[in-house]
């Protein structure tokens, strides 16, 4: 048992006092051992891609039994965000995340991609394997998201009709090829592809959301929006509030569990004390990633 139960308690009032059977959770990070552990090393030392932010990770845990907190929070469905910082690491996070998947039926089973010669195969493989959803990060991966070499790529994946979760916007900190731009590229030649931004684009909210206005397929994540943390530095801004409800049918829970430096339960809290209602909580929190999923 690990010591999370008042949490756990106080998670489950959360969703049931909605009427849900739990939460879809489409942003948590599962990865191979030794890799999670570069990961937190890189947030205790401050690495410049956190922004120089103190990012104390909370929830350090073994992986079955980080597995098993999200179980115990009523997480129904979560995925194993896994993504590659260069070239031929993509392919064996692929072969780990199929046997996470495999060992974890609750995960989605999730595959990565980078800008590199076969790309186009091994996405091709993955998704022929049963992945459900990719993660891309253009911050940690320096690359640009309408490179050449993914084209092919993007095309499979919007002809599978298979979710993407981009790490896009320029927070924490900007990487090269962050921002709206790239994003509209690659949508203009794939319009139906199924891009869920990351952290709804923090810090380029407002331009995340146009996109997401102009193309139907395009999703936005919670994940650390709207929490203490990053309204500190990152505010969204209240003006685009409105927007938010507009889009309710395409916002989904992530959260970053266990990367986040605070409780899972204070992403819920931010998002209910938006005010946007018990309707708009439902969608975002369980709805809205179940039909996506077919859960
Ligand atoms: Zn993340």
């Amino acid at each position: 048992m690990n010591d999370h139960g008042d949490e756990r308690d106080e998670i489950r009032r959360f969703w049931s006092r909605l009427g849900l059977p739990g939460l879809v959770d489409v942003h948590t990070h599962f990865m191979p051992e030794r890799v999670l552990r570069k990961v937190w090393e890189y947030f205790d030392a401050l690495g410049p891609l956190t922004g120089g932010l103190e990012w104390p990770i909370t929830y350090r845990e073994e992986e079955t039994e980080r597995a098993g907190i999200l179980r115990e929070f009523g997480v129904r469905a979560f995925t194993s965000m896994l993504y590659p910082h260069k070239p031929g690491m993509a392919r064996w996070l692929n072969d780990w995340a199929v046997d996470f998947a495999r060992r974890t039926p609750d995960c989605l089973h999730t595959a990565t991609l980078f800008p590199e010669p076969g790309v186009e195969a091994y996405v091709r493989e993955a998704v022929e394997a049963g992945a459900r959803v990719f993660k891309a990060h253009v911050q940690v991966g320096a690359y640009d998201p309408a490179d050449e070499l993914l084209r092919p790529a993007w095309g499979v994946l919007a002809e599978a009709g298979i979710p993407v979760v981009i790490h896009c916007g320029s927070g924490p900190a900007p990487g090269k090829h962050t921002g709206p731009e790239p994003i509209a590229r690659v949508l203009a030649q794939h319009p139906r592809l199924r891009l869920i931004v990351a952290h709804l684009g923090m810090p380029e909210y407002e331009e995340f959301l146009d996109l997401a206005e102009r193309y139907g397929e395009v999703r936005l994540d919670t994940t650390m929006a709207f929490t203490d943390f990053s309204e500190g530095f990152m505010p969204f801004p209240r003006r685009a509030l409105p927007r938010l409800a507009g889009l309710g049918d395409r916002i989904l829970l992530g959260s970053d569990f266990p990367n986040i430096p605070y409780p899972y339960a204070h992403q819920l809290h931010a998002l209910e004390r938006l005010g946007l209602g018990e309707d708009w909580l439902r969608a975002v929190c369980h709805d809205n990633g179940a039909k996506l999923f077919g859960l």
